[in-house]
C-alpha cells in the first residue's frame, strides 16, 4: 500500500522543522506528492492540475506555526482545500415545491441508480413521513421495472403499475397524474441507463426532463469511476442540469476522487453516499470524510 501524503511530505520536509514560512522550492517538492496522491485517489487529471495550483496558492508563504511540522501543515492546507472544493456538508433532498414533488434520477447503468431510488424512498418515508410513488421508465429493460418493483415492496413503498407498451414519457406522464390522484408527495422517477454515455439516452432524459419538470435531478454515480468522472458529470448536467449527485459504493476500496471531480466539473452538490447494498445504506456525504479518504 502506498505511504499516505502525510507520511510523504514528512519525509520532504524532514530536518526544515518550524521555521520561517514555506518557499517555493519546499512547496513544489510537496506539490508533486498531492498531485501523486490525487492521482492514486483517481481524480481526474483535469481537476488535479486545477486543484494543485490552488494548493499552490495558499502553500507559498504560508507561515509554518510552531506547533506542527511543515509536512502537517501543507496536508492541513490540501485538506481545507479539498473540504472546500467538495463542497457544503449534507445537503437535503429538497422537497419544497408543490406536491408531489417530482425527482428524476439519471446515470449509467449499473451505478446503482435503482437501488439508489428505493434507498431514497425509504428515506423520505421514514425520516420524513412522506407518501412516495416510484416509477421506472426503463423500458428497454423489463427486468428494471420489475427490480424497482420488487425493492419498492421491501421498503413499503408504492410503484407504480408496470404498462409494458408505453414509451418513457407516456409512463412519466401517468406518474404524475397517479401522484396527484394518490395524493403523494414525492414522486421520484427511475429512467433508463446505459453502459456509456450517448445522444440516445441524454435526449431520452431530456425529453422525460422536460415532460415532469422535475425539482430534483440527482445523477447517481459509481464512486469508483475514474478519469470519466468529469465527462460523465458534465455531460448529464450540460444535458438535464443536475440539481445534485449521490455517489454509490462508497463502501469499496476506491479512495473517493470521484467526488472531488464531479464537484469540481459542475459544481453541483454531492447529496447522498450509498455506502452498501441494503436498502438503509444511505447516508449524508461529509467533505471531511472524503477528503480524509482521499489523503489516504
Ligand atoms: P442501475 O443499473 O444503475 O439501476 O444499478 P442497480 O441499482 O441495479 O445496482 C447495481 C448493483 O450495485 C446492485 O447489485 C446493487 O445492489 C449494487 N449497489 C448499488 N448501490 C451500492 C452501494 O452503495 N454499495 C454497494 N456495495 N453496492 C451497491
Amino acid at each position: 500500500m502506498f505511504d499516505n501524503l502525510s507520511d510523504r511530505l514528512g519525509k520532504i520536509f524532514e530536518g526544515l522543522r518550524g521555521r520561517g514560512a514555506l518557499n517555493e522550492k519546499d512547496v513544489a517538492a510537496a506539490l508533486r506528492e498531492v498531485r501523486r496522491a490525487l492521482i492514486e485517489a483517481d481524480v481526474s487529471l483535469e481537476v488535479v492540475r486545477g486543484f494543485v495550483e490552488q494548493v499552490r496558492e495558499r502553500a507559498v508563504g504560508h507561515e509554518v506555526t510552531r506547533s506542527v511540522t511543515p509536512g502537517q501543515q501543507v496536508v492541513k492546507i490540501v485538506h481545507d482545500e479539498l473540504v472546500a472544493v467538495l463542497g457544503e456538508e449534507a445537503v437535503p433532498i429538497s422537497l419544497n415545491a408543490a406536491a408531489p414533488v417530482g425527482i428524476l434520477m439519471v446515470g449509467l447503468q449499473g451505478s446503482g441508480k435503482t437501488t439508489t431510488t428505493a434507498k431514497i424512498a425509504k428515506r423520505l418515508k421514514e425520516k420524513q413521513n412522506k407518501k412516495v410513488l416510484l416509477a421506472s421508465l426503463d423500458t428497454r429493460r423489463p427486468a428494471a421495472m420489475e427490480q424497482l418493483k420488487v425493492l419498492g415492496e421491501q421498503v413499503g413503498v408504492s410503484t407504480l403499475q408496470i404498462v409494458t407498451t408505453e414509451t418513457p414519457v407516456q409512463i412519466a406522464r401517468r406518474a404524475q397524474r397517479e401522484g396527484k390522484l394518490g395524493g403523494y408527495d414525492v414522486v421520484i422517477f427511475d429512467t433508463a441507463g446505459r453502459t456509456h454515455i450517448d445522444e440516445e439516452l441524454m435526449a431520452e432524459t431530456a425529453e422525460i426532463k422536460a415532460e415532469v419538470n422535475p425539482h430534483e435531478v440527482l445523477l447517481v454515480a459509481d464512486s469508483l469511476t475514474g478519469q470519466d468522472a468529469v465527462n460523465l458529470a458534465r455531460s448529464f448536467d450540460q444535458r438535464v442540469d443536475v440539481t445534485g449527485i449521490v455517489l454509490t459504493r462508497v463502501d469499496g476500496d476506491g479512495r473517493g476522487g470521484a467526488a472531488l471531480s464531479m464537484r469540481a466539473a459542475t459544481g453541483k452538490p454531492i447529496k447522498l453516499i450509498g455506502v452498501g447494498e441494503k436498502m438503509d445504506a444511505l447516508e449524508d456525504f461529509h467533505p471531511g470524510r472524503v477528503a480524509d479518504r482521499i489523503l489516504g
